[in-house]
């Protein structure tokens, strides 16, 4: 079975259209897909629609990949298997829309503090949702040939020690994983190894995050070494949490192509043990 929890449209950063994705899905001979764009659900509906009308072998879940503040890092904690329409997540993510917004405008500011121009209006044209994203930003100083690609837009502008980095407002781990409860999904630590944390710090948020009740931490992922994968099989189960895996799909030149994660060790408990496939 061809599995892949985490997953992003153009409704976020990522190139294809929910429809384009779902079909990449099939093609890639995938059984589960989670769509979880950052901090929006809007892309699900259509790849909901295009799955029934033309009765695609997939089953999607319905994710998201919710932005947080911990100890001054950024944690990215997926939900799946959420309610899209439930009220307490659509309001928490709507402030994490705004909070997008508001951090767009201050980046905008520093860039124009550098002479360079109308950033948000331009960050906002590389966007087809609502979301902003510094991944827009990235795209637009590439287009302008202010920097070679989009990793050195991060180095020298976006990233955390970048001319014009702006932390944004984001909810707690607690509240994300709040929100995904009451919208009955699935809490995940996505990409733990991505933090640049030290180990110590790492086991400090995996314990925060089980304490908070987080069920389960991305075992298998994009861009990771096999040290790192069994690493990840061993935090899972010393702390009691299920396994899951994503490839993180946002385009073919940074990421994984959808479904072609490694596979998880034996030793741990996936995710999707007991859903229901039908
Ligand atoms: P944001 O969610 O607006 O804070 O933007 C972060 C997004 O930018 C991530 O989800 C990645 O898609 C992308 N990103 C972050 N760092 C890099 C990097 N060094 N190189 C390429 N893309 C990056
Ligand atoms: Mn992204
Ligand atoms: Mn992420
Ligand atoms: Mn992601």
């Amino acid at each position: 079975m061809i599995v892949d929890l985490h997953s992003h449209t153009i409704a976020s950063d990522g190139v294809l259209s929910p429809s384009e994705l779902v079909k990449r899905a099939v093609d890639n001979q995938i059984d589960i897909l989670a769509i979880t764009d950052h901090d929006t659900i809007k892309g699900i509906p259509e790849a909901q629609k295009l799955i029934l009308t033309e009765n695609l072998p997939v089953k999607l879940v319905s994710g998201v990949e919710i932005s947080t503040a911990w100890k001054n890092n950024e944690i990215h904690i997926v939900g799946l298997n959420i309610d899209i329409e439930n009220q307490q997540l659509l309001t928490l993510l709507q402030a994490q829309e705004q909070g997008r917004i508001d951090r767009a405008m201050a980046i905008s500011y520093k860039l124009g503090k550098l002479h360079i121009d109308d950033a948000y209006e331009q960050a906002k044209a590389f966007s087809k949702g609502d979301i902003v994203s510094r991944a827009h930003f990235a795209r637009f100083l590439v287009a302008q040939g202010l920097v070679k690609d989009v990793k050195t837009a991060f180095k020298k502008y976006l990233g955390k020690s970048g001319y014009a980095y702006v932390p944004a407002k984001w909810c707690s781990i607690e509240e994300a994983i709040t929100a995904i409860h009451v919208a009955g999904g699935l809490a995940v630590l996505a990409h733990p190894t991505r933090y640049d944390l030290t180990g110590t710090k790492l086991k400090l948020l995996i314990n925060d995050f089980k304490t908070w009740g987080g069920d389960a931490i991305e075992v298998s992922q994009s861009r990771q070494t096999q040290d790192d994968l069994q690493r990840l099989a061993k935090l899972a189960n010393e702390f009691g949490l299920l396994a899951s895996q994503g490839s993180d799909f946002h385009d073919l030149v940074n990421y994984l192509d959808l479904g072609k994660t490694p596979p998880l060790p034996g030793s741990v408990t996936p995710i999707w043990h007991n859903w229901k496939l039908n």
